[in-house]
């Protein structure tokens, strides 16, 4: 047995070097190992502390993927109150702003500006240097406490990294990036549930859950940007200064930009209306500030808002235009989705000719019909929407939008699951939903086929050379049929067919993600192939394993699972299989489970379990469940009276663990 004091050693070395990779990867964006070699680390600490539950702990890098669910939010009083701020919307309320602040202080003034980050507020309470609460804004005197979800952004330090313990409150912004948003609501939308407005509010509902494992699959992040409180040995003279001190003590924290003057402000107010856009998430404005510490008490609050800082708001990105039609497309799993064809128009600095419906009864809400003008909005500067309707200037000859009950492609009667936004063209033999599976499972992120685009599916389909997912693999029995398609030459449909025959040698990943199963993205498909290492393997799987995997909820599993079972789906993958893709994982990581890789012995009278779901639980974590203990059993479960078995197990050395540490080892998972 090794000394309790050299696994505690081993523990903090393994939590310490997986919250650097944290920091490299989630604040520096610099990651310094691979995601596989991390994986390694965590699973390591994962068994450690499930083998040793006393060196535990509810700041250990393994409670950041959620897991923790609570009955309701408890109010938080906050120490200091987190004030809101006055609103400036053009140049003259900022000069305005530079009078009154002028007027209070002598000499000169500098200003710092910094994004106006648009998510949720949060206080981060630090005692010792540890996190010790996360709570939302509230109304700014009372908020919700919301550790537990928190804990879940990677970008936030549960520890700091300082020499002298600091005691410290930091005001920060939780936001979720454009790309996580977008892939958020494509999920969303699949599900038949309601896509969110604005990254805004997709990190306010996702950070005011019970549950953490929903805010933890959720691309949260945060910016820090000012010390609300702090211990005196933190002795900071002015904002700059402290940007540079939460920087080093690990905050994720966006660079301020200095002026010494209001008109120099003024024209990088006006530079950003349009350089906003580049950023890869959302900001509605910036906030300008006082940099003197001094100055900022001198200048004091009002009830409501500090008089040192004032946000200056971005003119709103609304277009105004004519709706020349309503068009309806069919998706891969086909939901119909309604999108307006306009004349174009300049929104949020691109020009845009298009814009999203959402779907049935978002039109029916609003009466949006052609021919109507109405307003335009880049909404989370992402997806253009419809977001009102002028009657005052409707012509007098439209009629209500009639959504279509057939599916405008295959002319299907179309259904709407009661419950869900979204209405689907059932066929499975849909070409519309054909055209996109075939296009998805050749696309870069999943089979990754080089020469066989969207253009070629089509050309494909129209020739009758393809109409499933296997009989891409038969194309090149069929060569003279493709050579003769006028516009595929004979050096592409070589490349093309050199290409197909390449893509099996693909990880199975790319497959699985290819295979455009409900719910299950790229993610979850890397997820299952490092699990299962193979087609065979997977086919096997059944819910019990599939909740072993981290990160892969209940409904994916479902999902997974429906759709293995449908005769179609595997008949579609033994033709693959036959076809000769049958591709296997090079990256499968041993399956998790605290007893991964041993061997168990039951032996005695338990109190809770029965001896076969002992079996069953030992089995399910990965190890192997023995009738007789040799030298190969790593641990034996000891219930009452337990006997010779027992006593050989203390003879030859093995742990022996009782009913009341196996119940405590799950209880920790
Ligand atoms: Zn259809």
């Amino acid at each position: 047995m090794r000394e309790h004091s050299e696994i505690q050693r081993e523990i903090e070395s393994l939590r310490k070097q997986l919250e650097q990779h944290n920091y490299n990867y989630y604040v520096l964006d610099k990651p310094e190992i691979t995601d596989g070699e991390y994986d390694v680390l965590m699973k390591s600490l994962k068994a450690l502390e499930a083998e040793y539950p006393e060196l535990d702990s509810p700041l250990s890098p393994t409670k950041r993927v959620g897991g923790e669910v609570l009955a309701g939010f408890t109010k938080i009083i906050h120490d200091t109150p987190l004030l809101s701020l006055d609103n400036a919307f053009n140049a003259e309320d900022l000069r305005a702003f530079d009078k009154r602040v002028k007027k209070e202080v002598s000499g000169p003034v500098s200003y710092v500006v910094e994004f106006k980050i648009d998510g949720l507020t949060v206080a981060l309470k630090y005692v010792n240097s540890t996190l010790v609460t996360g709570a939302t804004r509230g109304n700014g005197i009372e908020g919700e406490e919301v550790t537990h979800n928190i804990k879940t952004i990677k970008s936030i330090p549960m520890k700091l990294n300082s020499d002298l313990p600091v005691d410290l409150v930091v005001r920060g912004e939780v936001f979720m990036p454009k790309s996580g948003f977008q892939k958020l609501n494509e999920t969303q939308t699949l599900l038949g549930k309601e896509a969110f407005a604005n990254p805004r509010n997709a990190a306010a509902g996702s950070l005011r859950q019970l549950d953490s494992k929903i805010a933890a699959a959720r691309p949260l992040d945060i910016f820090v940007f000012e010390v609300i409180a702090s211990s005196e040995n933190l002795a900071l003279a002015s904002h700059f200064e402290s940007f540079e001190q939460l920087k080093a003590m690990g905050f994720k924290m966006v660079t301020p930009v200095k002026f010494d003057d209001m008109e120099s402000v003024i024209q990088y107010c006006d530079k950003m209306i349009d350089e906003r856009h580049q950023l890869s998430y959302e900001i509605d404005g910036l906030v300008v500030k006082v940099d003197d510490f001094e100055q900022r008490r001198h200048l004091g609050v009002t009830v409501k808002s500090p008089k040192w800082a004032i946000a200056y708001k971005f003119p709103a990105e609304l277009a105004e235009t004519v709706i020349n039609e309503i068009r309806v497309q069919v998706g891969r799993t086909g939901v119909l989705t309604p999108l307006a064809e306009f004349n174009p128009v300049k929104v949020a600095g691109s020009v845009i000719s298009r814009a999203t419906l959402h779907n049935k009864a978002y039109i029916a809400e609003k009466d949006i019909r052609v021919g109507d003008t109405v307003y335009i909005q880049k909404a989370g500067d992402v997806i253009p929407a419809v977001v009102s309707v002028k009657l005052d200037r409707r012509p007098d000859d439209t009629k209500a939008y009639a959504f279509p009950s057939q599916c405008p492609i295959c002319e299907t009667a179309v259904i709407q699951i009661e419950g869900e936004s979204a209405v689907r063209c059932p066929n499975a033999e849909c070409p519309a939903k054909i055209k996109r599976k075939l296009t998805h499972f050749v696309s870069r992120s999943a089979m990754n086929i080089d020469g066989v685009g969207e253009s070629v599916i089509d050309l494909l389909i129209e020739n009758d050379l393809i109409e499933t997912i296997p009989d891409i693999y038969c194309l090149d029995q069929k060569r003279a049929a493709l050579v003769a398609i006028e516009r595929l030459g004979e050096k592409s449909v070589e490349n093309m067919l050199a290409a197909i025959e390449q893509s099996k040698q693909n990880d199975l990943y790319r497959l699985i993600h290819g295979l455009g199963i409900p719910l299950i993205g790229e993610k979850a498909a890397k997820s299952l192939a490092q699990y299962f290492g193979s087609l065979e393997e997977l086919l096997k799987a059944d819910f019990e394993t599939l909740t072993h995997i981290s990160d892969f909820g209940d409904k994916m599993a479902n999902s997974l699972l429906s759709t293995l079972s449908n005769s179609e789906f595997r008949n579609q993958i033994e033709r693959l299989r036959a076809l000769g893709v049958d591709l296997k994982s090079e990256q499968r990581i041993d399956q998790e489970g605290v007893f991964a890789g041993k061997t168990v012995v039951v032996t005695g009278t338990m109190q809770k379990y029965t001896r076969d779901e002992i079996k069953g639980i030992i089995e399910s974590q990965g190890g192997k469940a023995s009738g007789s203990v040799s030298k190969k059993t790593d641990i034996v479960v000891a219930g009452e009276n337990a006997g010779s078995k027992a006593e050989k197990a203390k003879s030859l050395g093995i742990r022996i663990i009782s009913e009341t540490e196996f119940d405590a080892i799950l209880k920790a998972l």
